[in-house]
């Protein structure tokens, strides 16, 4: 059987279109390989920002996982979130089991759960994100907006870092990107001390899961507050 070369140029070269369909496709075709099997991928046409009036800011938390609003020129459409006690809970239960081999010595069992604290992380942030993604989608057009927290994690120390901020990043901009949405990371800047209704900024206006305003006495869960700071920072 012989095989394709994948990187043989006529093979790559797009096949002739007719006129009329090529100006009513949404975008430019790519041809890629994978394999040696060649597809032709049609790309969606990118929304810029003058296409979108709603965005969808992201917190990803620290007891919750993540919190998500919808907000557009009328307010706050929706708001999503996801509690993060079973990830914490499976997560120790995994690290216990992983202990117990250890201290029974047994090799098999150890080598059997090789990775599956990884893999279970990697599931989670796979759903988290493709719920998210989902959510814009049905308030699309819009943007999809995070904090960019890169420098943060690394000073930061506490249990949810375990919550792996750069695959989640990463794979809601890749899925937003398939989604024809676009993504945006901000400044983390306050958005969990200041007060979404007023806009007063005090750390003694949050205590953990609550945000409470002294200016104007708006209450909220702290992690909605700072989606929604997210979703209107400008
Ligand atoms: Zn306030």
């Amino acid at each position: 059987m012989s095989e394709i070369d994948p990187l043989d140029a006529d093979l790559l070269r797009q096949p002739d279109v007719d006129p009329s369909f090529a100006s009513n496709a949404p975008g430019p075709a790519v041809a890629t390989t994978d394999g040696g099997v060649i597809t032709l991928v049609t790309t969606a046409r990118f929304l810029t920002d003058d296409d979108v009036n709603m965005v969808v800011g992201v917190d990803f938390g620290e007891r919750v996982l993540w919190a998500a609003a919808v907000v557009g020129p009328d307010g706050v459409k929706q708001v999503e979130m996801e509690s993060g006690r079973e990830f914490r809970h499976y997560r120790e239960q995994l690290d216990r089991r992983r202990e117990q081999l250890s201290e029974q010595g047994d090799l098999r069992g150890i080598r059997e759960t090789r990775g599956d604290r990884e893999r279970y992380t990697e599931q989670k942030t796979h759903t988290a994100t493709r719920r998210i993604v989902d959510l814009a989608a049905e308030h699309a057009p819009c943007k999809i907006r995070y904090e960019d927290l890169t420098d943060y994690r690394e000073t930061a120390d506490d249990a949810i870092h375990d919550w792996p901020h750069g695959m989640l990043t990463e794979q809601l901009a890749y899925k937003a990107t398939e989604a024809g949405l676009p993504v945006e990371a901000i400044d983390p800047a306050n958005t969990s001390i200041t007060c979404r209704q007023c806009g007063e900024t005090n750390p003694q206006f949050r205590d953990q899961d609550d945000f409470e305003c002294w200016e104007c006495g708006y209450e909220v869960h702290a992690d909605v507050n700072a989606a929604i700071n997210i979703a209107q920072w400008t």
